[in-house]
């Protein structure tokens, strides 16, 4: 009996069998990569890699649609480092690969005619997932009537497998894209926020015509100055500024002219204060200033110069220029340490405003200490 065409039968039985599992190997390969955390190229070149690996094809090449043309994004001999016949197949494969996307199914080219330098048959499939085929996969072999129906076959189920593995990984990238743009957006609406309230906060302890710090501002910042006074028995000293006669001059100028002075007032006190000090609008033509480091001395004789560089402003009236004065009450720090600094400063401010009241009984356009005027608080 003739055995040969069962040992024949048998050796391509036994090949399928063997195809059948490289190409089950090769999807199971497949299914494990991770797609979030690869980028789409690395997924191109570690799906071909993982078909050479467990085919036994020697060439084979992705093409994906990039804006309506069709480009080779991966390619890949299985004898690494041997040389590829890539220059002249790779053009071929381009075509047939066209041709299989435009047809949506498996294209042969069993002979490369026309060539000199390459011989051997080419199978091209598309890449499809949905409606749209994402591109299609080539393989080539210099044998000419190199692929088969059982090549068709896995290569099918492997190519459907791979471009839903793009699919999915382009979905995911989206996905993270706008996870991401989202993030960045909401971090940017925080940090506005954070502006507005930043700014607000400003806003709540600034004096809208002058610009300069308001009650609000003044009385924390001056319990700590006091604390520390009290703390390391440094002088600390008080003025209390009132416009003289303000009234007459929003009756003879108008109110804005009133608002100009006001204004230039507040200018003139920023100017002269030192960085230490603190300033602001105590009320309608009314300004405190708190002066750390300086004595009744020091504090008086800075008032006097701020009194006559006052008295000194020229202002405009619109007609005709006209001059102002203001009056200084001046209150400095004579507590013994150990006493509370709210108590303290909410003294301090009483005894300049009775210096004041003594300066506006006295005439205006002076000067007065609380040490100076003989009655106790
Ligand atoms: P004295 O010398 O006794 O301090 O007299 P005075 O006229 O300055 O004091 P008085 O308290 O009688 O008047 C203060 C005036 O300041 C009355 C008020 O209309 C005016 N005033 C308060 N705030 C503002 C402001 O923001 N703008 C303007 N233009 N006037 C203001
Ligand atoms: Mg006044
Ligand atoms: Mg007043």
């Amino acid at each position: 009996m003739e055995t040969q065409p069962f040992v024949a039968a048998f050796q391509e039985i036994n090949n399928r069998l063997i195809r059948l599992i490289g190409s089950m190997s090769a999807l199971r390969e497949l299914s494990t990569l991770e797609p979030r955390h690869v980028d789409e190229q690395e997924l191109l070149d570690t799906s071909l890699r993982i078909l050479l690996d467990n085919h036994e094809l020697d060439y084979a090449a992705i093409f994906l649609r990039e804006d309506e043309a069709l480009e080779e994004r991966a390619s890949r001999g299985w004898q690494a480092g041997g040389p590829l016949p890539e220059e002249a197949v790779m053009p071929h494969l381009s075509e047939l690969a066209a041709e299989a996307l435009a047809r949506r199914a498996v294209c042969y080219r069993r002979e490369m005619q026309g060539l000199q330098a390459v011989e051997g048959s080419a199978i091209a499939l598309p890449l499809s997932s949905g409606d749209s085929p994402l591109g299609a996969l080539c393989a080539w072999s210099p044998d000419s009537d190199f692929f088969t129906q059982a090549h068709e076959r896995s290569l099918v189920i492997y190519c459907n497998f791979l471009a839903q593995s793009i699919l999915n990984n382009r979905l995911l990238q989206q996905m993270d894209a706008l996870v991401k743009a989202r993030t960045e957006q909401l971090h940017d609406a925080l940090s506005e926020a954070k502006e507005l309230k930043r700014r607000y906060e400003e806003l709540s302890v600034i004096d809208d015509l002058t610009a300069l710090h308001n009650r609000r501002f003044f009385f924390p910042e001056a319990r700590n100055l006091v604390a520390a006074a009290i703390r390391y028995e440094t002088p600390l000293s008080m003025l209390m500024i009132d416009i003289d006669r303000f009234k007459q001059i929003n009756d003879t100028h108008g109110h804005a002219t009133g608002d100009r002075v006001l204004k230039r007032m507040a200018s003139l006190l920023r100017e002269e204060k030192r960085e230490a000090d603190i300033l602001a609008r105590f009320g309608g033509e009314e300004f405190i200033m708190l002066l750390p480091e300086t004595g009744v001395e020091g504090a008086a004789t800075f008032a006097e110069r701020l009194r006559q560089k006052i008295a000194d402003l020229d202002c405009d009236g619109g007609e005709r220029l006209f001059r102002l004065t203001a009056s200084f009450g001046v209150a400095s720090l004579t507590f013994p340490a150990g006493s509370d600094a709210g108590q303290v400063l909410e003294t301090l401010v009483q005894q300049a405003d009775a210096a004041l009241y003594r300066s506006k009984a006295d005439g205006r356009n002076r000067v007065s200490r609380y040490s100076d005027i003989g009655c106790a608080i």
